[in-house]
């Protein structure tokens, strides 16, 4: 995979269409989310085209996420995005989804600031409390004087329970920083109004 192939999408994540232009007619029909920390509902054709994008390796896809991401963004308010790690950097589609969303913001991404020291693949399995107990201790900070004092733009794909968000935001303020705001894809609905 080349860096060409994530900022010169083909296809629309959504419908699947050959991409004539950046942005989709379909993007009007899409499950828009009131939520500040997500652009969509993680239901339909979302789910679906997420999916695609983490499990069949879509990472064109980044550029259109990035930018239903960062409307009404300014860039202004944060020094750099940190997308949230996996386990030894296994996966890279949250990594990919940063640098997208870091570009479309003309900031810079910054990976091996923010690590994955545990491996909590089951995580699925469990109920919330369950979950932030299994997170516990999970992300560390390496080399935290570049983030102190920073305000950093943390970057996910889907917002769950928030607990993976919420043990990277503990770490990362013991560690220093100023500000951080999370953004994520889609929300799952069950948080409507929570
Ligand atoms: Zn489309």
């Amino acid at each position: 995979m080349s860096l060409l192939d994530i900022f010169f999408p083909r296809d629309c994540p959504f419908c699947e269409n050959r991409l004539q232009s950046d942005v989709c007619l379909c993007e009007g029909e899409l499950p828009y989310s009131d939520d500040i920390y997500a652009p969509l509902y993680y239901v339909g054709v979302v789910a679906e085209a997420i999916k695609r994008y983490k499990f069949v390796g879509k990472f064109s896809y980044a550029k259109t996420f990035a930018r239903l991401m960062c409307e009404g963004f300014d860039r202004d308010d944060f020094d750099f995005v940190i997308a949230v790690p996996s386990y030894r950097n296994k996966t890279e589609h949250a990594l990919i989804l940063g640098e997208a969303v870091a570009k479309e913001l003309n900031l810079s991404c910054k990976s091996g600031v923010l690590v994955k020291v545990k491996n909590t693949e089951k995580q699925h399995n469990l109920n919330a409390n369950e979950r932030a107990t299994n997170l516990e201790a999970a992300f560390a900070v390496r080399h935290s004087n570049r983030v102190i004092g920073k305000r950093i733009l943390l970057v996910d794909d889907v917002m769950t329970t928030g607990a993976t968000l919420a043990e990277c935001k503990k770490v990362l303020l013991r560690a220093g920083v100023a500000e951080i705001r999370f953004l994520t894809i889609a929300t799952t609905e069950n948080l409507c109004g929570n």
